[in-house]
């Protein structure tokens, strides 16, 4: 049994107006858990949120990204998500204060919203809906989410340990009314027999098959997941160039260099009195050096 490490698995049921996924994050969930230090709380929910997205990027079928944003007035301030339509995932968590009594996304974020973000790659219209979060946990505000804003029933599981997190999600298609009850509450009873270690341990076709032996489904290509952070060099030298050069030169006059850091990959970008002074003189009409690290 081989588990599928950082992958994306959509199916579908040929005899139920249902479609599934089943997304699984390894190294691409240690590699941004690893970025900052996390509370185990916010470990936790940060990494149902990246199950979330990518789930939510896997039905998405346009080019550009998806972000979701939980935002609230509790000691979770900001927990941020993004996927791009090629599956590069990142995430970052703001605090206000100390999280670690907390144990859910409700009590974490008091009274909250989810921000839902779709940016397109070249063409098209930017996206952006928010709704209040009602359901106490991240798989809960998805939910809601899809009913409220798509009329689309959804049932989402979610597991994590210290190694990996795997998400399991059930989502009505649209057809005849009598039959969608029916078909969807048959494969959700299903579904609700699988437990967190079982979707931990287990690889997709074992899992399939324990719920779904009786029934005909039909699996697509999966996609492979992966940590992308969109900053550049090219980025921060423009964030030095926005400050002013006799702003940036006065922060020379007291250190070194000027250290930038992307708040969501941690990545350190540092530039001295030469790297400064050639950006001003360039000005900002550079040319797009636009290397990502
Ligand atoms: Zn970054």
């Amino acid at each position: 049994m081989l588990l599928e490490h950082d992958t994306l698995q959509n199916f579908i049921f040929d005899n139920h107006p249902v479609r599934g996924e089943i997304v699984r994050l390894d190294r691409t969930f240690q590699t941004i858990m690893n970025q900052h230090y996390y509370p185990p709380v916010v470990r936790q929910l940060l990494a149902e949120a990246l199950l979330a997205v990518s789930m939510i990027a896997g039905i998405f079928k346009q080019e550009g990204k998806l972000t979701l944003q939980f935002q609230g007035n509790g000691a979770l301030s900001l927990l941020s998500v993004r996927c791009t339509h090629d599956f590069h995932l990142r995430g970052v968590v703001q605090c206000n204060e100390d999280i670690s009594n907390i144990d859910s996304l409700a009590e974490a974020l008091g009274q909250g919203t989810l921000l839902f973000t779709y940016e397109p790659e070249s063409q098209g219209q930017r996206y952006q809906s928010v709704v209040e979060v009602t359901g106490a946990s991240v798989a809960r505000a998805i939910e809601d989410y899809f009913l409220q804003s798509e009329q689309l029933a959804t049932r989402i599981f979610l597991a994590v340990d210290e190694k990996s997190a795997v998400g399991f999600m059930l989502q009505q298609l649209p057809s005849k009314e009598e039959e969608k009850e029916e078909s969807w509450n048959h494969v959700v009873t299903l579904a609700e027999t699988l437990s967190p270690d079982e979707m931990l341990n287990l690889d997709n076709h074992t899992i399939l098959h324990r719920l779904y032996h009786e029934e005909q489904l039909r699996l697509f290509t999966p996609h492979a997941l992966q940590f992308g952070c969109s900053c550049t060099v090219y980025r921060m030298e423009n964030a030095i160039i926005s400050l002013g050069k006799e702003e940036a030169l006065k922060i020379l006059e007291e250190r070194d260099s000027i250290e930038v850091t992307c708040e969501f990959c941690n990545h350190h970008y540092e530039f001295d009195r030469v790297d400064v002074e050639s950006l001003f003189k360039a000005g900002s009409q550079r040319p797009g050096s636009d290397i990502k690290h």
